[in-house]
């Protein structure tokens, strides 16, 4: 009776060409694709190292260099021409800072890569979580000048590596940077990658998957191309990229149900709906029905892009382009998850999960964070502290939690939100980091 008032969008559904995907996967054999995130304390050189990588590898010209250079010069920092090729905002530059994951994406013979720039500064974690949720493995740059490194080493460096951790990554590239400034010091060098692996070691890591690259970002040593200054000829090992090369990705979870958690929303000439994010779990197709959660809402893939082309699939791993139909848009926010509607996630206001702890942790309001979704929740009960290492039960039901330590604690939602087992979630409270880890 009435007037309509939501806008459902009711064109016929989109057809399907009912492919097999996975198989379609195996015969077109492409290439591998990989997610890094790029850590350590600020001014450590990161985005200096991987925009000279970027350069170095022909991505980007040197002409666009050169014009940030010019631009830096005229707000008189030009020591950060380099650093600013990641970051494109005017906005951001200005500030002198990268506030937010870029998405940069490379491609070698064998693997396309993306670059999920994490920064350093301490208001900046959120993105670190973003990208650590979603990166295979991790780049960690370490300032090896006099005195920078121990600073570094009090600093994000050890709350970057924990967090790392608890997020699931096991993989370590450790990039020992500014070496010109030591006079390819091969002293220094054994002694950071000594204390790095020290650290590394103690917070859980496994050494074997941990490697040492001596680097200068800003001259381009050891990045794509051999050093060839004569200091750093005692070094003969690999070099960042093929460092990169080497790095497996995560297992894929190619047979699993669907899962994409949705990183943008946005208006295409293809659709009014259309969203971009990468596959978790899964695989889909052009017709495909979908399942948006926590909407709970039903849509159907018009078409989707992967690397800006056409295609008919998409696999996880890949960061692909969806343009929906059938769907009012006001079901569909960023963070939320795409899924299968046979085998939909289901949203969940209680669940526990084993962190680590940055904070002291006890019954207390947290903000959850998964990805780019963040939610209001309570620490309602600490069931356990457990050994760090082995995950064993230390201790039943302690009443707080130290830093450092590790613990299964049982959460408790405001809201309903779309979580599983194995997700990876990060906790703050007052603007930090208190805690991150891996749903039970
Ligand atoms: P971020 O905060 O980690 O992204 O650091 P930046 O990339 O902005 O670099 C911080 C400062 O360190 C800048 O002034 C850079 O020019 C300088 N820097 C970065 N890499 C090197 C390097 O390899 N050698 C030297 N000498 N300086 C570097």
């Amino acid at each position: 009776d009435g007037l309509k008032v939501m806008k459902v969008d009711d064109t016929p559904l989109p057809k399907s060409k009912n492919l097999d995907v996975l198989s379609e996967f195996e015969k077109a054999k492409r290439k591998k694709n990989a997610s890094f995130v790029v850590v350590g304390h600020v001014d450590a050189g990161k985005s200096t190292l991987m925009g000279r990588l970027l350069v170095d590898l022909g991505v980007v010209d040197q002409r666009t260099i050169q014009r940030y250079r010019k631009e830096a010069e005229s707000i008189g920092k030009s020591s950060f021409a380099l650093a600013w090729v990641l970051d494109q905002r005017s906005e951001e530059r200005s500030r002198g800072v990268t506030i937010d994951i870029a998405t940069n994406k490379f491609d070698t013979d064998a693997t396309s890569f993306t670059i999920l720039d994490a920064p350093g500064h301490r208001d900046f974690i959120p993105n670190m979580i973003a990208g650590a949720s979603q990166a295979d493995f991790a780049i960690l740059v370490v300032d090896a000048t006099t005195g920078a490194f121990e600073a570094g080493l009090k600093g994000q460096t050890r709350e970057h590596s924990l967090l790392l951790r608890s997020m699931g990554v096991s993989r370590i590239i450790v990039a020992i940077n500014k070496l010109d400034t030591v006079a390819w010091s091969k002293e220094r060098f054994d002694e950071i990658s000594q204390q790095v692996s020290g650290f590394l070691s103690a917070t859980g890591f496994q050494l074997k998957n941990v490697s040492y690259v001596p680097v200068s970002g800003l001259h381009g040593d050891n990045l794509v191309n051999a050093s060839s200054d004569p200091a750093a000829s005692w070094y003969s090992g690999n070099t960042l990229i093929a460092e990169l090369e080497n790095s497996e990705p995560m297992a894929r979870a190619l047979t699993k149900p669907l899962r994409m958690t949705i990183s943008e929303v946005f208006r295409s000439p293809q659709s009014p709906l259309t969203i971009s994010g990468r596959i978790d779990a899964g695989s889909l197709q052009a017709g495909d029905a979908l399942l948006v959660q926590p909407s709970g809402e039903k849509a159907y893939v018009k078409s989707l892009e992967l690397d800006s082309e056409p295609v008919d699939w998409g696999v996880a791993g890949q960061n692909v382009v969806i343009h929906l139909s059938n769907i009012d848009p006001i079901h569909v926010r960023v963070g939320d998850i795409v899924c299968d509607p046979k085998q939909p996630i289901a949203c969940i206001d209680t669940f526990t999960v084993k962190v680590l702890a940055f904070d002291i942790l006890m019954p207390m309001l947290v903000d959850v964070h998964r990805g780019r979704l963040h939610a209001a929740g309570q620490i309602v009960e600490i069931p356990a502290l457990l050994d760090k290492v082995k995950g064993t039960v230390l201790k039943k039901k302690p009443k707080i939690i130290k830093p450092a330590s590790v613990a299964r604690i049982l959460v408790r939602m405001s809201n309903k939100v779309p979580l599983e087992v194995g997700q990876r979630v990060v906790l703050r409270s007052g603007g930090h980091t208190v805690a991150a880890g891996l749903l039970e």
